[in-house]
């Protein structure tokens, strides 16, 4: 099978990689094309430009960073739309807000073309080992055609109906990810201000029911001020913006998601955008600090 694939940030290049090693044959673009060296070693070849993959190819998949890139990838000059016609299929595999991806599904069905938004959930390491959770949402069609890439990058994959379902589950999910952080960040505090020792609360909550594979692989970094992105923090504060506009929608009161993203965003102004996600931690002992 072979496909496109726009952007090769931390998660496009380990889902890329993925399919080249499972032997589809990949036709790579990034808006810094040197990136796309790399791949080339495993056998990629490189587009040009987003309309170059999509002319070449019968399937494309975009991993891009927010909203506003994935629109510039399909509607910019040189983009998605130049090419897309009756027969090629677009998946968007970043996580965006449901009136972007419905814009885009809009726009690549006019000319023809096929439509899915498949955002994932997981992170560097499951995107590495082919263990992502893909939320898929719009054409069932492409969905079916789409398996046997989704069971390469993927552990299990759910087709969720019309477009906009798969934007909204991801979104939800990442709210809640980035509540339980903040909490946890606070507990690292308080422990560590009360006297105990965090390394020992990390063994204390593996045990118990609060444990959870996000607190265990990233607590130990965090005690240790390490905070190497495998899921960049700006990218988080992103989701939480965009969970909380759907929580406008939809008049769904959420405290503790807003107070998050409060945290996330002085984290940003903090410099700390760059860095993992897990980095919020900094914000909440910069303000318990004396
Ligand atoms: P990343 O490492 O920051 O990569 C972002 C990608 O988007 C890069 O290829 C970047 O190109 C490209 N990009 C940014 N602005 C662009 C623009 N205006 N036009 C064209 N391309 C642009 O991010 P990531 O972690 O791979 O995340 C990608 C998406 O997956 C995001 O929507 C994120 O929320 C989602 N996601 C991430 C994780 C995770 O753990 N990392 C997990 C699940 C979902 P350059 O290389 O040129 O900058």
């Amino acid at each position: 099978m072979e496909v496109g694939f726009l952007g090769l940030g931390i998660m496009g290049k380990a889902m890329s990689m993925n399919l080249l090693k499972h032997g589809f044959k990949v036709t790579v673009w990034n808006r810094t094309l040197s990136k796309c060296n790399e791949l080339v070693e495993y056998g990629a070849t490189i587009g040009e430009t987003p309309a170059a993959v999509i002319k070449k190819c019968k399937y494309t998949i975009a991993m891009i960073s927010d909203p506003s890139a994935a629109l510039s990838v399909v509607f910019d000059k040189n983009g998605v739309l130049e090419e897309i016609c009756s027969g090629k299929g677009y998946i968007d595999m970043s996580t965006v807000d449901p009136e972007t991806s419905s814009k885009i599904s809009e726009a690549i069905t006019a000319k023809g073309g096929h439509f899915l938004e498949a955002p994932v959930s997981g992170s560097k390491k499951p995107a590495e080992d082919g263990q992502l959770v893909i939320l898929a949402a719009g054409d069932k069609a492409l969905y079916e055609e789409a398996i046997p890439a989704f069971n390469v990058m993927g552990k299990k994959s759910f087709f969720l109906g019309q477009v906009g379902n798969g934007a909204k589950m991801k979104l939800v999910v990442n709210m809640i990810m980035g509540s339980v952080m903040n909490a946890f960040s606070e507990g690292l505090v308080l422990a560590g201000k009360s006297g105990l020792n965090p390394n020992t609360l990390l063994e204390v909550l593996d045990l118990g029911a609060v444990g959870s594979p996000m607190i265990k692989g990233k607590g130990p970094s965090m005690i240790q001020s390490n905070y190497s992105p495998a899921f960049p923090l700006k990218h988080q504060q992103k989701d939480m913006r965009l969970a909380l506009a759907l929580g406008d929608e939809n008049a769904v009161s959420m405290p503790v998601a807003a107070a998050s993203n409060e945290a996330f965003k002085k984290a940003r102004s903090m410099g700390l955008g760059d860095l993992d996600f897990s980095a919020v931690f900094e914000v909440v002992k910069f303000s318990n600090s004396s």
